[in-house]
């Protein structure tokens, strides 16, 4: 008897334990979170007070590097502003608290917005942009605007780092999910970095890209929203070839909307 009772009791002790630890480390989760936040948060506002400064005190004569340090104080303005909203939509995906308007969507018709929406800053690449998409294309369930974000966000990537290449998008249709593919003839991801870039605030690359610089949460955000569509979405990468994107939604389906 004293033998199931000390095992009972050795069970016990593990299990406390076990959540204990789970709560050592979403606190951990938590301050590396903020500790994060605080460092995006405080470099752009530490260059914007410096470049303030020198315009301010009249230390600067040169008309052009006047324009020069504007046009820095403007992209780490946007960047700020970027930086908020892609805050407050992880904090609600967190909380769950992001609504999500379910209804038949023509990916089609969204890859089409997205790609004229996204053409000046291709130009400004000098990237080109091909769509082959399927037609007819099944409908899938989602929420159309999330979608659009969802496909902004990993087109505007495939742009941001490539240059005087391609881009691709292609749809398949594979089992019951519509598949949107995304390849670019880009930089690449290092392999050992594949599993890391849907990590809140991870980039490959530290450094500003030429294209203004990113906040490191955009993946994290794709992802979780992928996930509410009940999709999946994986990545194929070659350092100096470029990368594959492929997204997968569940094909539309009249029963599985208005009986679940
Ligand atoms: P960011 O705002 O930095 O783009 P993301 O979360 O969207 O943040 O992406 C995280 C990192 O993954 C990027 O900083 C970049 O290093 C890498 N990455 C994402 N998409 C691509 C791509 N198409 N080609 C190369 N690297 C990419």
């Amino acid at each position: 008897e004293v033998g199931a009772l000390v095992q009972s009791f050795n069970r016990m002790a593990a299990k406390l334990n076990e959540i204990e630890k789970q709560r050592d480390s979403t606190e951990q989760r938590r301050k590396d979170f903020i500790a994060n936040i605080s460092h995006e948060l405080r470099t752009p506002l530490t260059a914007m007070k410096g470049f303030l400064e020198v315009l301010q005190e009249g230390f600067v004569k040169d008309p052009k590097l006047q324009q020069k340090y504007y046009n820095i104080m403007f992209r780490e303005t946007e960047y700020l502003n970027q930086l908020v909203d892609d805050l407050m939509d992880l904090i609600k995906l967190e909380q769950k608290e992001i609504s999500m308007h379910l209804k038949k969507v023509d990916i089609a018709e969204i890859i089409k917005v997205v790609s004229l929406q996204l053409n000046p800053t291709f130009i400004k690449r000098n990237n080109k942009l091909q769509s082959f998409t399927l037609e007819p294309l099944p409908y899938i369930i989602g929420d159309s605007l999330r979608i659009e974000q969802i496909l902004t966000n990993i087109i505007h990537n495939a742009n941001k780092f490539t240059s005087n290449g391609t881009i691709t998008v292609k749809t398949k249709v594979q089992n019951d999910c519509l598949c949107v593919i995304v390849t670019d003839t880009g930089i690449g991801i290092p392999s050992h970095d594949l599993d890391r870039i849907w990590d809140r605030f991870f980039k490959v690359d530290r450094d500003r890209t030429k294209n203004g610089r990113g906040t490191g949460l955009g993946l994290a955000i794709v992802k979780e929203l992928v996930k509410l569509h009940k999709g999946n979405i994986h990545v194929e990468s070659k350092l100096g070839q470029g990368s594959t994107f492929t997204i997968s939604f569940p094909i539309y389906n009249y029963d599985t909307l208005y009986n679940s």
